[in-house]
């Protein structure tokens, strides 16, 4: 409510990008309310989700926006970035063409968002190891070579979420303050 909002020192926008399908919302369903869903539903209405987070003595209330499935078409604006002070960039560790495909949603980032955003490059669906098509190795060279930040995370096994979106949230504060 109003009177707890006044209470934050900060607020934070952040997006999600990525290929389709690699489980951008379903990590923002986990780290906001702690949900995940099997079926496959394209995100629908909701446009983003708060969730407060302290960092420091700090009380920071983090907006995540997700893509309402409009990346199926490539067809996200320059609306979506602006004022974005961190991306996660996520592709799935079982599909190898989500992977290729970051360096045009890089390419994209660095067009239409800030030149000083916080990039975390995530490779979601750890679990599936044994479907695994990108390897740790290959996720973590491309992060340093683009000098961006790199995690794995399962959304459905709620591992290394949290820590994702606080790797992200904690550099915003860090370049903020
Ligand atoms: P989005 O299109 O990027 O928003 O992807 P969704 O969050 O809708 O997820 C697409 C599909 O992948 C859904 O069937 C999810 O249940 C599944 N999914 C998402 N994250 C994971 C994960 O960490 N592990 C597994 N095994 N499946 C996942
Ligand atoms: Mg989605």
């Amino acid at each position: 409510d109003d009177s707890f909002d006044e209470e934050c020192d900060y607020l934070f926008k952040a997006v999600l990008i990525g290929d389709s399908a690699v489980g951008k919302s379903n990590l923002l369903s986990r780290f906001a309310r702690d949900e995940f869903r099997l079926d496959s539903k394209p995100t629908i209405g909701v446009e983003f989700a708060y969730r407060n987070i302290k960092v420091g003595d700090k009380l920071i209330k983090a907006q995540i926006w997700d893509t309402a499935g409009q990346e199926r078409f490539r067809a996200i604006t320059s609306s979506y970035y602006r004022g974005a002070l961190g991306a996660m960039l996520v592709y799935d560790i079982t599909r190898r063409a989500t992977f290729d495909n970051l360096k045009k949603w890089l390419e994209e980032l660095r067009h239409f968002g800030d030149s000083d955003i916080v990039i975390v490059v995530v490779g979601n669906k750890f679990d599936l190891e044994q479907k695994r098509e990108v390897s740790e190795e290959e996720g973590r060279k491309f992060a340093e070579k683009e000098l961006v930040c790199f995690i794995e995370t399962s959304a459905m096994e709620n591992f290394n979420v949290e820590e994702a979106f606080l790797q992200m949230i904690t550099q915003i504060h860090k370049i903020t303050s």
